[in-house]
């Protein structure tokens, strides 16, 4: 078995491990993700939670609601504001881990751009990546 994958926050005082292999991986446009993330659109990779731990630190969660009206906690490091992941109530085997907190994201590769009914018009996608205007069949939150 591959090795866990591992990851951490800007100041690294979260540290994480990820063990399995990636269930989806999505670039979303929704307006939640360009608000926190302050750009155009999170690129986040959904993993077994069951392979999920945080290995260092204590994270902060802001809870709200998908779009879906399920509750979405979004975890990050409460000292350097950098978004870890998001858990759903409805997926507790699921989280979706931001890319770019891996120490190593080069090897991420979005399967699908989602919400793209939101996306800004300086949003620049790849026109090869499908397209969703919400969540694509049978993988909503
Ligand atoms: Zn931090
Ligand atoms: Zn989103």
């Amino acid at each position: 078995m591959a090795a866990p994958r591992t990851g951490g926050c800007l100041c690294g005082r979260i540290r994480y491990e990820s063990a399995g292999e990636p269930v989806f991986s999505l670039q979303c446009h929704c307006r939640d993700c360009q608000r926190q993330s302050g750009t155009a659109y999170v690129a986040a990779v959904r993993m077994p939670a069951a392979g999920f731990r945080i290995t260092q630190g204590e994270p902060k969660r802001y809870v709200s609601r998908s779009d879906a009206g399920n509750e979405i906690a979004r975890v990050f490091c409460g000292a350097c504001g950098a978004p870890l992941y998001v858990q759903v109530s409805t997926r507790p085997d699921l989280v979706g881990i931001r890319a770019s907190s891996f120490d190593d994201p080069s090897w991420f590769r979005p399967d699908a751009d989602i919400f793209v009914k939101s996306a800004q018009p300086w949003d620049h996608m790849d026109p090869a990546i499908p397209k969703y205007d919400t969540y694509p069949p049978g993988r909503a939150y």
